[in-house]
Parts: C-alpha cells; structure tokens; sequence
C-alpha cells in the first residue's frame, strides 16, 4: 500500500491546527471535494480521485485490470468506496482500491496487486475438480468452480480455482483455494468460523472498565434455538457439520424468552442483547450486518464439542456444550458470543480471508471486540467456558505468552508453544492452510495483532481505540490486509479521527510488536 498520502496528511495536521468541517484543499490538494449526496455523482467524483493518484494512474493504464465498486459505507463520519479489481475479467482476491472521505479529508488506499499472469489455466475446471474429488470425495458443491486470481505478497500471482462445497453430514460447508495449474489445494478455508480454544492454566490481568454510551440505535431481534437430532448432523467425532434452525427447539423467537429455554439458551440470548447493544450504542451499527438482521443463536449444537463458531454461509452462531471435562457450556462467556458475533461483522466488511496472516486479523479483531463487549474488566478470553475457576483461559492480549497454544507435532506427540506477541515470534506459514495448521495459524498469530490493540487501548484509552479498530475494520482494510497492510490502515483511519499526537501513541503501539 502506498502511504503517500497519509504521510502528506499526518504532516499536515501536524503543522497546523485542523479546519473545522471538510478541508480537503488543507491536506490533500489536488482532489475535488466530494460532498455530493447523489450517489452516483459521489462515486464518480471518488473514481476521478482514484485516478489522480499517479500510481493508481498507471495501473490504470494496464487494460487487462479494471476496477469496479463493491461497497459504499457510513459509519465514524468517514464515508468509504471499495473497488475490487479484475485481471482479464477474473477476480483478483483481495486486490482493491480504496477511497475514504472523512472530516480530515480525502484518502486513497492503494491494496491493488501488480503482476504478469498468464489466465490460461492447465487444467479445466473438470480437471481441477477430479484431482480434488481424491480428497474430498463426492461432496456436493456450492457453485461451480471459479476461476480467480490469488496474489502474493511478494508480488506474485497464481490462478486458482475457487471450489465452494456445501455442508455435509460430517463436515461444514468449505471454501477450496486451488492451484489452477497443478490441482495442488493452497488452502481450505471453514465456513464455520471458531474460537478454537486451547487450555493452560495462568494467572487473569485487568484492565478498567469502561462506562457504556447513552444508546443510539434500535437492536435486532433475536432468536435462539436449541439443538436436537432432528436439526443438527454430527461427524464421527461429534463436531456439527449442518444446522437447520427452524428444526430445533424454539427457546427465544423474536427477542422473547419461551418457556423452553434453559441456562444455556437463556444465557446465549443475555449474550447477543450484549453484542448487538454494544454495536448499536457504540458504533451505531444494527446488527452484523449494519441491516437490523436477526441474530440466530443455535445451543447445544455437536456432542461434548467444545468450541463455538460463526456460520458464514447460514449466518448464525453456534455454541458447543463443551466436553465435560475442561470445558463447559461455551454460553457462559460474553466475550465468546462477542468473538463470534464480530466474525459476522467482519464477513460482510473487511472480509479478511481465513487463512495465513488475514485469518489471523480476522481472530484478533473477534478477540478485541469480544473483550470490548463483555466489558469484563480483563484482557483473557473465554475464562469462564472452563470448568475450573482458577483457569487462565484461551488467548491473553495483554500477555500473550504466558498462555501456550498446542501445536501439532505430529500424531502421538503434542507440542506447546507460547502465543507469540510480537513478529520476531510469528509461527512460520507453510501451506496448504488446512485444519491440520490452524489454516496457517490464524488463531496462533493473532495475538500479535490484538497484543498491538491491546497497547493501543493502553495508550490511547479503550473509548478511543475501539472508535479506532471499528473503523479500520469495517472501512480501511481489504480482505487479503497482511499485519503490515492492518497498521497502515489503522494509522490512516486514526488520521480521520484523532490528533497527530494521538496517532503517533497508535504507531508505537504497532511499532512494539515490530510492525
Ligand atoms: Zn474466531
């Protein structure tokens, strides 16, 4: 991402004391304002600006790219146009340019990738298809395959095919990454987003807690349900591959409790009044996805599963019971349903992809959220699923290390290793990202970046750094945003928000986990 303009506009704040309303001629001269309430009018007036940028400029002048717009938001006063780019008209993951408006004026996020590709795939789609079938057998499939493009970091670009297969009996719906050439699986992305909790026992950390905002906003209804046979199918170790809602057991329809709720159903329906106020009063967003979308919670899914998720393709929420022995209900945690709830935040915003260090963004901004929601005065998450009381709970965003996460090492022998905090710490990314390694460590490298959220709420106190994350989230980051491409655009949203000297403490936050 070029920085050009945030650099012009961090230096321009600091050397003169901001105009009141929009100045765009104060900090970024050469664009026109856009004040236009005609959207249409606004987005072409966003296109020319794109254009004025000089390297967006040339990567215009390559025919094979063109940009098109996907997504206009609202939200902290900064109104944001996405435009995803196609090569040869096939789409290139992750691949955008972005175009913010806010009371600071204009600005570009350039996350478009530069390569030479030649789109002609080797093998057919039928061909591609018979060398996955080797693995995943007959699973019926979402859509047809779909050929895109899958950039690199270091600048270069393979052709995949992008294979949905639905949820089965034994396995939830999935998303295959495939090498277009070789058939070979680059990753398999879950459509069943976890916390996946891993268990150790350390010492809890506190933080202050924070005072919660007068309300803004109407919330969403909510339903929760609780699972049985008839609605829920199991895989051989008890996981819950597919859930059809309406089969289950009503226990709360349309944000009424009913006489068949018990303690777990009616501690998830405490819990998504919790999430959806904390967005509504907060961040004056109604429901995941900003459209008052009712917030399905399924309990009791899987046998002694312990684990929760986010259902991308369903968009409902699910909690295990956990197995007994370690775990409890996953219910009993507000900042797991707020992890969970923020996934589906994440999946119609950012859309940070699943996998290697975009996955792990993806688990760091559930756990910031989450911790933000249950307001529960410490930086550990789900302390509460534990059945002992003195457990030290899943992730520590304030000590990352002093909880060990498991690391397979192989069949019989089980590696632990600290949560890293810092990216000298980062666990390598080998791929395939498959489940075998936490699809290149999602979970595992995430406390790197939460590690960096929690030092900014440090440093700029929890109000502002939540204002901050919510931002960059859901209108700076684009869904391929590597650690590096996270603190760009939190720094540049916090150039919307706050003083220079404000966004200098949000730097060095970023700066101590080495990035
Ligand atoms: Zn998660």
């Amino acid at each position: 991402m070029t920085l050009s303009v945030l650099s012009s506009a961090l230096a321009s704040s600091a050397s003169a004391a901001p105009a009141p309303g929009f100045s765009y001629p104060f900090v970024f001269g050469p664009f026109p304002k856009i004040l236009s309430s005609n959207p249409a009018e606004t987005l072409a007036q966003s296109r020319q600006n794109l254009e004025a940028d000089p390297e967006i400029h040339a990567f215009l002048q390559d025919v094979r790219h063109q940009l098109s717009p996907t997504q206009s938001q609202d939200g902290s006063g900064v109104r944001t146009v996405k435009y995803q780019d196609t090569y040869h008209g096939l789409e290139v993951l992750g691949s955008m340019a972005l175009h913010h408006e806010g009371p600071e004026g204009v600005q570009i996020t350039d996350a478009l990738s530069r390569f030479d590709l030649d789109v002609t795939p080797r093998l057919d789609p039928s061909e591609a298809l018979s060398l996955v079938r080797a693995r995943i057998g007959d699973r019926e499939l979402q859509s047809v395959p779909e050929l895109k493009i899958l950039p690199r970091h270091d600048g270069s670009a393979e052709l995949i095919y992008q294979i949905s297969l639905k949820s089965t009996a034994t396995a939830p719906g999935a998303d295959l990454l495939v090498a277009a050439n070789t058939g070979e699986t680059i990753a398999e992305l879950s459509h069943h987003w976890e916390i996946e909790p891993e268990m150790d026992p350390t010492p809890p950390t506190g933080r202050a807690k924070r005072k919660p905002v007068s309300p803004k906003l109407a919330v969403p209804l909510i339903d929760v349900y609780g699972a049985n046979a008839k609605c829920q199918s199991l895989d051989e170790e008890g996981f819950p591959s597919s859930i059809q809602p309406s089969l289950c057991t009503a226990m709360a329809k349309s944000s009424q409790l009913k006489a068949a709720a018990d303690e777990a159903g009616t501690q998830a329906f405490k819990n998504a009044q919790s999430v959806a106020t904390y967005y509504a009063q907060i961040h004056g967003r109604n429901s995941f996805d900003n459209k008052g979308t009712r917030l399905v919670n399924v309990v009791h899914v899987g046998k002694e599963f312990a684990n929760a998720f986010w259902d991308t393709e369903d968009q409902i929420m699910g909690y295990g019971d956990g197995d007994g022995v370690h775990f409890a209900s996953f219910t009993r945690a507000a900042d797991v349903a707020g992890h969970e709830m923020t996934h589906g935040v994440t999946s119609v915003t950012a859309k940070l992809m699943m996998m290697g260090e975009s996955g792990a963004l993806n688990e760091a901004y559930s756990d910031f959220f989450g911790k933000m929601i249950s307001n529960d005065g410490d930086w550990v998450m789900g302390k509460k699923i534990f059945k002992d009381p003195n457990a030290q709970g899943i992730r520590n965003l304030k000590d990352p290390g002093s909880i060990l996460a498991r690391v397979s090492g192989g069949k019989d022998k089980v590696t632990k290793k600290p949560y890293p905090s810092k990216m000298s710490e980062e666990f390598p990314i080998q791929e395939p990202c498959d489940s075998s390694n936490d699809r290149c460590w999602v979970h595992l490298n995430s406390t790197i970046p939460s590690h960096a959220s929690y030092l900014t709420a440090v440093a700029i106190g929890a109000e502002n750094s939540e204002k901050l994350t919510y931002l960059t989230l859901t209108q700076y980051l684009t869904p391929a945003a590597n650690f590096k491409d996270a603190r760009d655009a939190t720094l540049k949203a916090c150039a919307q928000l706050f003083a220079a000297a404000t966004c200098k403490k949000v730097e060095g936050a970023w700066s101590a986990v080495g990035l």
